[in-house]
């Protein structure tokens, strides 16, 4: 299997060549070049995987430069009820992410994926802690080291350092807003007191953090010799592992392989969605992929309008359901880049429309640069967007009509679903945090404290480990070169 990229570089490299990377070199993102089929007599034998088998499955489609066996190990030990323990009272753990039905009403089914079980009870976890066993099954190989600089407003950053934690060959290097995140988001990074995790809390906001890395990554030469590297959600591990859990779902809500379901997923980045687009692509029944977003809706107005527009800095509102506080969709050009048929001189162009222009039109009206957008519905895309009073309306409804306290972000998705559910198709909602992440709605909602899983009920109490910095580039260089050594 060999990889392209959207933006028509020439080189094809494969599985571990891209792993340990980000953009290709012209600044376009990884896709295989053609995706791998599954066939239903394949996806029948696969019901009865357990979450680690199907892992492994999917991913050895992809990875075919990696052994088999060893693939089956990595999958083994980064899919274990342990790892994914914090489910709700009553969830069977051992299935990783459990299923259950929300609500049913004639023949519209509702159902509840719950992919945030993991160490930072956000979805997150479901790709990086496979990161993380994968960079240190690939560092050994190659006898090589990587230093992880990243930035971050929550979680992305704190699973990032659960992931790389304790792990041989890796040090991770995470700048966040000093006094920023909210008390639990920052007991859960600072606590951790494992040698290879260095906490920044900068003086500054999130922009200031990612100026710095920014800063760091232009200079080619630092980057090159302290190893650097990062673990952003265009990361194509990262959307296989995700792959997975579109596979389960659909496993788990039907019983043979001729029915189809639906998917609404909480977007922000694109990522999570994508990775359902390739599920789809590789020929899962997926009827349905509704793209939820908050009031930061430039993903809704293009499915909408065919228009993407990405919106400035003071155009990108704080929300209730921050994770989803995006003003460009990173993962967006890898669907593009199938919209378009595989033209890559056309997403070439496009992209660089967005960087002079700030988006693209494909519409089809007179001056637009494209007609492609009368083809979104043949990738089953749907879209819809939710407000803070409907956020808070969806998790005081669920609450008193199924007992179930649910996060801002799947509240978000919620929503969104119950307006697209069809009779007779399934609704699988992917619920993408757990409501003790995002406490503070959960209370103004209900009035009570969202529960926290066990082993969660002290964490700001406990020692915390970080260095306050300037939000300047040559101090955070010498900090990491001090400790590298190298
Ligand atoms: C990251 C995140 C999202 C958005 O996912 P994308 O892959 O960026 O679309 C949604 N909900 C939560 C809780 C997240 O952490």
């Amino acid at each position: 299997m060999h990889y392209l990229s959207t933006r028509g570089h020439e080189a094809a490299p494969l599985f571990s060549d891209i792993l340990l990377g980000g953009l290709a070199p012209d600044g376009g993102l990884y896709l295989p070049q053609v995706y791998p089929r599954v066939s239903g007599e394949e996806l029948d034998a696969w019901r009865r995987l357990s979450y680690a088998e199907l892992a492994a499955e999917v991913l050895k489609k992809f990875a075919t430069d990696i052994p088999a066996r060893d693939i089956e190990s990595l999958a083994a030990k980064t899919y274990t009820a342990d790892v994914y323990r914090n489910g709700r009272p009553g969830d069977d753990v051992s299935r990783i992410t459990p299923l259950r039905v929300l609500e049913q009403s004639g023949a519209q089914t509702l159902l509840l994926q719950s992919l945030s079980n993991g160490p930072t009870l956000a979805f997150k976890d479901m790709a990086m802690q496979l990161l993380g066993n994968l960079f240190e099954y690939t560092l050994a190989r190659q006898r090589a080291e990587l230093n992880i600089l990243g930035a971050t407003s929550g979680d992305t950053g704190s699973a990032a350092e659960y992931a790389m934690r304790g792990k041989a060959g890796i040090r991770v290097f995470m700048l966040s807003p000093h006094r920023k995140m909210s008390a639990f988001q920052t007991a859960q990074m600072f606590s951790l007191q494992d040698p290879n995790v260095f906490n920044i809390a900068v003086d500054g906001v999130f922009d200031d953090c990612q100026d710095m890395v920014k800063g760091v990554s232009s200079d080619l030469a630092f980057k090159a010799r302290q190893k650097i590297g990062t673990v952003n959600s265009i990361n194509w591990a990262r959307v296989v592992a995700q792959v997975v859990y579109y596979f389960r779902g659909y496993l788990d809500a039907t019983r043979s392989s001729d029915q189809q379901v639906s998917f609404t997923v909480p977007s922000g980045n694109f990522g999570n969605i994508c990775a359902g687009h390739i599920a789809r692509m590789m020929g899962l029944p997926i009827s349905k992929l509704v793209v939820a977003t908050n009031e930061n809706d430039v993903l809704h107005e293009f499915f909408q309008t065919g228009v993407y527009r990405v919106r400035k800095s003071a155009e990108t509102l704080h929300t209730s359901s921050p994770s989803m506080d995006i003003s460009k969709a990173s993962n967006f050009e890898r669907f593009v880049h199938d919209l378009l048929g595989g033209d890559a001189a056309r997403v070439r162009a496009l992209f660089r429309k967005v960087d002079t222009d700030g988006g693209f039109d494909l519409s089809g009206k007179p001056g637009s640069d494209g007609d492609e957008f009368a083809k979104v519905g043949r990738f089953g895309f749907a879209s819809g967007r939710s407000s803070h009073a409907d956020r808070l309306a969806t998790i005081r409804d669920v609450d008193a009509r199924h007992g179930l306290v649910v996060d801002t972000h799947t509240a978000d998705g919620i929503k969104v679903a119950r307006e697209q559910i069809e009779d007779g198709i399934p609704m699988i909602v992917l619920e993408t945090a757990l409501p003790a992440k995002f406490n503070e709605t959960i209370r103004e909602a209900l009035g009570r404290d969202a529960e926290r899983p066990a082993g969660f009920e002290n964490i700001e109490a406990l020692p915390q480990r970080f260095d306050v910095m300037q939000a300047d580039v040559e101090t955070i260089k010498r900090y990491v070169a001090e400790r590298t050594g190298l």
